[in-house]
């Protein structure tokens, strides 16, 4: 205890404190558990936010790092290196877009995005008045531009102004956007399914709805799949099952399954009339080590089917939320797609959080009443019902 003690008090002294961490160091991970500094073990239902899809110490995974690390690390962008373009190869052909942009992280993606379709209006009219169309509850990053699209007061007042024209609708509400949408829309940004606001995923004929209005006036629609991408929902992209595609689309957090990276991806009649060469850049985005990271991670999407076994786990997990929600009060509500579900609560959230970690398992929140569950992508049914073991204990001693 005291080394954790000491490593937390270490942590406040140096660190910015913009966390209320939950009091634990965490040491090292093997396939879907966690341990900390003092050997306990942890059953892993938070994925590090979404992004351990492969879980942890995966050999394939590791071994392509390890072997880029002794090759080449860094290049910048000003040079071609053989793993980004290998990784952009695959993320084309996977998503059925066009053109990948490689940034750093999820919120760099979304600015990435919004200039993308900021610039794709002005090549048309020369204006710079054009809007953009965001949703309420929504999240797409604490960068000022991807705050500006952040449909939650909270975080956004402190730094108001924010740049740019944005709207904000109800999120599957499609007469709430269509009152929104006029000449000088130039896109309209959602999350295919709403992670942080509380896991709502789009209704079919709001999605479909949103497609056909860009689609009559030229305005880009683009889906932040940072979250509920990468297979997450059971499919590449949550999109995927909708019969939509979108203009552009942002994905990060899975990705790179624990290597810091994202891409805003387009089809290449959004790339021809958008950004070139001048309009963005990056020096770390895209470099050889995490082009060998993601091209690896899809390889491995691939060969393991993980998209199909995320369906038939994810089927397994909705069933037992299901349940676990018949035999608890506190249980509102059970919502989400795939591995990325959430249970709405009549109690704190946080604090079944706080104590689920007593019984040793790891599972996050979503606004205040929401638990999430988005767990490496690889678990077995094995270990929903030890999480839902655990998680009955933690509700019974509420
Ligand atoms: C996490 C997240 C982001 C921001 O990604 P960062 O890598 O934290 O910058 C944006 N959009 C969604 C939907 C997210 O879940």
């Amino acid at each position: 205890m005291v080394e954790t003690k000491s490593l937390m008090e270490q942590a406040e002294n140096n660190l910015l404190h913009t966390y209320n961490r939950f009091p634990l160091v965490l040491d090292h991970g093997e396939g879907v558990y966690l341990y900390d500094s003092e050997g306990k073990k942890y059953l892993d239902f938070a994925a590090g936010i979404a992004v351990q899809a492969l879980g942890y110490a995966d050999e394939e995974y590791n071994q392509a790092l390890k072997n880029q690390i002794d090759k080449l690390l860094h290049t910048s962008n000003l040079y071609y290196n053989q793993p980004v373009i290998e990784a952009a190869e695959k993320l084309c052909a996977v998503s059925g877009l066009d053109r990948v942009f490689f940034t750093n992280s999820g919120t760099e993606a979304i600015e990435g995005a919004i200039k993308a379709a900021k610039k794709y209006a002005y090549e048309k009219d020369g204006c710079t008045d054009h809007e953009l169309i965001a949703m309420n509850h929504s999240f797409h990053g604490r960068s000022l531009g991807a705050l500006a699209v952040t449909g939650n007061a909270h975080y956004r007042e402190p730094f108001e102004p924010l740049p740019g024209i944005v709207k904000f609708a109800d999120y599957n509400d499609l007469d709430s956007v269509i009152k929104l949408v006029n000449d000088k829309t130039c896109a309209i940004l959602l999350e295919t399914v709403q992670g942080e606001g509380g896991i709502y995923p789009a209704e079919e004929e709001f999605l479909n709805g949103i497609r056909q209005i860009c689609d009559e006036k030229d305005i880009l629609l683009i889906l932040d799949e940072i979250q509920c991408g990468m297979g997450r929902c059971g499919t590449m992209f949550a999109w995927q099952s909708y019969g939509v595609k979108p203009d552009i689309m942002t994905c990060a957090k899975a990705l790179g399954c624990g290597v810091p990276v994202g891409a805003f991806v387009m089809t290449k009649a959004v790339a021809d009339a958008s950004l070139k060469p001048g309009d963005h850049g990056t020096t770390y985005g895209g470099n050889p080590f995490v082009g060998a990271a993601v091209s690896k991670v899809l390889d491995i999407f691939q060969d393991r089917q993980l998209t199909k076994h995320v369906r038939e786990t994810g089927i397994y997990l909705e069933q037992e939320l299901d349940r676990l929600k018949s035999q608890y009060e506190c249980i509102t509500d059970r919502r989400g797609r795939g591995l990325m579900q959430g249970l709405e609560l009549t109690v704190s959230a946080g604090a079944v959080s706080s104590k689920a970690l007593e019984q040793g398992l790891l599972v996050i929140t979503a606004g205040n009443n929401v638990l999430r569950f988005v767990p490496p992508l690889v678990i077995g049914k094995e270990h929903v019902d030890e999480m839902i073991q655990k998680l009955k204990k933690v509700l019974d001693n509420l």
